[in-house]
């Protein structure tokens, strides 16, 4: 698919609409299987929703209250052990529920690992490799960041655009954009080496007016992986570069699938067999390679329920931040949150 095909087909599923409420929520039935999606659990929720893409944030309390409402209508399993129940191994007598969390960031070991602890609460994490153990931050956050820069201080990146490679058209379109979420969302869903130019050129633009990026978008070291690998946490694949699979030639795809379950691997010391798809996106050669690869299951962001016979290798997801599960009156809601869940 072409770069501007894409960018148009990106508003449908966009991170501004990912939290959004939709009218219909799917509901729990008996032989149902919840796999609920997050991305970071953080002490600061207002200054987690300022500095990071507001859909990827969950408070520890509001966290808290998810993980006692699982606890109370579901089976927590592991995906690997929801596994046998999806291809029909084995029989379900309660709705089973699997928490996940996309991208491996480090407040997932200091926030949310000893609420599960507490719970006893099994969690799968997907691990971008060439992010983990390093410095480097992740595209999403890096581009969030700097258009927000870039829009709070009037800075222009029609010029920034166009010198990483984007057509006059597209960078014409992008420019005038003054929504962050929306413009963040269009040049996450770059190929990987255009989105790299596209954050080097806007980070050249801003000038003096850069500031340094939040120290919060740190992920997990290998270190504390393995030690969270021997307690009860799982780890998953998620590419090495998180790239948006459908974007990437043959020769990347391939790379970002086997080589990152090589390393994911190395590094544990055990099989890795399931993966998220990044940005939830996929195509039907990325879930080939996935099979070819050794992948048994892997998950998506489309808000569905899973049952037996569902497609191991296309699960649904129900994706949670704060704002998901808030009630009218701005804070968390029981209510909203069953709703959310399907109970
Ligand atoms: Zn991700």
């Amino acid at each position: 698919m072409t770069t501007t095909k894409l960018l148009i087909k990106r508003s449908i599923k966009s991170f501004a609409s990912l939290t959004k409420s939709k009218t219909v929520f799917p509901k729990t039935e008996p032989g149902s299987v919840n796999i609920i999606a997050y991305h970071r659990v953080v002490a600061d929720i207002a200054k987690a929703e300022k500095d990071a893409i507001y859909g990827l944030v969950v408070s520890s309390a509001t966290f808290r209250r998810h993980c006692e409402l699982l606890r109370k209508s579901f089976d927590v399993v592991s995906l690997e052990t929801a596994r046998f129940f999806l291809d029909g191994e084995r029989k379900v007598s309660r709705p089973l529920a699997v928490i996940t969390f996309d991208d491996g960031y480090l407040d997932f070991y200091e926030e949310a690992f000893p609420i599960l602890n507490e719970y006893g609460l099994p969690a799968t994490v997907f691990l971008p490799t060439e992010f983990i153990g390093g410095d480097k931050f992740l595209a999403h956050d890096r581009i969030y960041w700097l258009v927000k820069l870039a829009i709070e201080k009037s800075v222009p990146v029609y010029k920034a655009l166009i010198q990483a490679g984007l057509s006059k058209n597209i960078a014409a379109k992008l420019a005038v954009e003054t929504d962050v979420l929306k413009l963040t969302d269009s040049l996450v869903y770059l190929p990987k080496d255009l989105r790299e130019r596209v954050i080097f050129q806007i980070e050249v633009s801003l000038g003096d007016k850069f500031e340094s990026y939040p120290p919060e978008y740190r992920l997990l070291s290998w270190e504390t992986i393995r030690e969270m690998s021997k307690k009860g946490i799982s780890f998953g694949g998620h590419t090495a570069n998180h790239v948006v699979l459908p974007l990437e030639a043959q020769a990347s795809m391939e790379t970002e699938i086997h080589e990152s379950k090589k390393t994911l691997e190395a590094q544990l010391g055990k099989s890795v067999v399931s993966f998220a798809y990044p940005n939830g996106e996929y195509n039907l050669r990325a879930k080939q390679m996935l099979a070819e690869a050794g992948y048994k299951i892997a998950v998506t962001t489309e808000t569905k329920i899973n049952r037996t016979g569902s497609d191991l290798l296309l699960l649904g997801r129900i994706s949670l931040c704060e704002e998901s599960t808030r009630g009218f009156k701005g804070s968390y809601s029981h209510s909203v949150a069953s709703l959310r869940l399907g109970i």
